[in-house]
C-alpha cells in the first residue's frame, strides 16, 4: 500500500481545543502525534500477563474435543490428524468468535446511546445473534436501574502529561440504584465514566484501563468524574455485573502508569538489542566475507 493511500485513511481527532492531534492509522492500529507513536491504554495494558486460565481453557478445549469425537481403534490416520490439528486451532476459532460478538455489542449500544442523546440520530438496526442482545438487553437494564443520562460515547481521549490515547466507552449522569451492595450510599446524578465488558470475567486491568480515562479526560475537560462503572455483560443471561467504583482512582492510575513505563523500558531495551544483535551479525557476514575473499586471494 502506497504511502499516500495509506495516510488518506487515517483519521484526526483534536483534542484540547485544536491544540493538539493526533491521527489514528487503522492499518496498524496505531495513534499518531506529529509521526511519532503514541500508545494506546489497551496495548499498555497488554504488559501484564493473562494467558495462565487461557493456556488452561484453550488446552482443555482442545483434549475434550479429541476425546469427544476420536473412535478407536484409529484406523484412519488422516482423519485422526486433521481431528488434533482443528482441536488444536479451537481456542483461536472461538476467542474470535467471543471478540466478534463483543464488537457488535458494543457498536450497538454506542448507536443506541447515539440515540437517546439525540433522538434525531438514525434508529439502531436489528440486533442480530442472540448473544449480542443479551449483551444489550444487560446494559439496558443497568442503565434503567441507574437512571442513566448520557453525556458521551465512544470518545477518543490523549493525555498530555504522559503522552497515552484511547477510546473510552462512555460519560453519563448516573443516579444510585437501590441495591446497596451496587450503590452503598444514595445519590443523584454523579458525573460517571463507564467501560462494557463482554468477557466472561471481570478483571483488575479493567480498573486501571478506566483509571487512564479518567485521568485524560479530566486533564483535558477539566470535569471531575466522580465514580468509575466496569459492567460485565452477560452474553448468555442477559444480565449485568458491575464493578461501581466510588474510590481506588489513584492506586488504579499508579498501576496504569507504572504498566505505561514498563512498556516503554521493554520497547527500548529491545530496540537496543535488536540493534545490538544486527551488528554483531553484520560484522560476523563481515568477517565471513573476508576469509572468503583471503582463502580466494590464496588459492
Ligand atoms: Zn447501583
Amino acid at each position: 500500500m502506497s504511502l499516500k493511500i495509506k495516510q488518506q485513511e487515517r483519521q484526526k481527532y483534536e483534542f484540547y481545543n485544536g491544540q493538539i492531534t493526533l491521527e489514528y492509522d487503522p492499518v496498524d492500529h496505531v495513534y499518531l502525534r506529529d509521526g511519532a507513536e503514541v500508545p494506546s491504554v489497551t496495548t499498555v495494558l497488554k504488559i501484564i500477563d493473562k494467558s495462565a486460565p487461557l493456556m488452561n481453557w484453550a488446552v482443555k478445549l482442545a483434549t475434550d474435543k479429541i476425546l469427544q469425537s476420536v473412535v478407536f481403534p484409529i484406523t484412519n490416520p488422516e482423519e485422526f490428524t486433521a481431528l488434533v490439528l482443528k482441536a488444536k486451532g479451537l481456542h483461536r476459532e472461538r476467542l474470535e468468535d467471543a471478540g466478534d460478538i463483543g464488537k457488535l455489542a458494543h457498536d450497538y449500544i454506542e448507536k443506541y446511546i447515539i440515540q437517546q442523546m439525540s433522538p434525531s440520530a438514525d434508529t439502531p438496526p436489528e440486533i442480530e445473534g442472540d448473544k449480542v442482545w443479551n449483551c444489550f438487553r444487560a446494559a439496558l437494564e443497568w442503565m434503567r436501574l441507574h437512571n442513566v443520562h448520557w453525556v458521551s460515547t465512544e470518545r477518543k481521549i490523549y493525555s498530555r502529561t504522559y503522552d497515552f490515547a484511547g477510546t473510552l466507552d462512555g460519560i453519563a449522569f448516573v443516579d444510585s440504584c437501590n441495591d446497596r451492595e451496587c450503590c452503598p450510599t444514595e445519590f443523584k446524578s454523579r458525573r460517571s465514566l463507564i467501560d462494557w465488558k463482554s468477557s466472561n470475567a471481570l478483571r483488575i486491568d479493567y480498573l486501571f484501563q478506566t483509571a487512564a480515562y479518567q485521568y485524560a479526560i479530566e486533564e483535558e475537560s477539566g470535569d471531575t468524574i466522580e465514580d468509575r462503572w466496569v459492567i460485565r455483560l452477560g452474553k448468555s443471561d442477559g444480565k449485568f455485573e458491575a464493578w461501581h467504583l466510588e474510590s481506588g482512582y489513584e492506586e488504579d492510575f499508579r498501576a496504569f502508569l507504572n504498566c505505561l513505563d514498563l512498556t516503554r523500558s521493554v520497547k527500548s531495551v529491545t530496540l537496543r538489542m535488536t540493534e545490538y544483535r544486527d551488528r554483531i551479525k553484520s560484522k560476523t557476514k563481515k568477517r565471513g566475507q573476508n576469509g572468503k575473499n583471503k582463502s580466494e586471494e590464496s588459492n
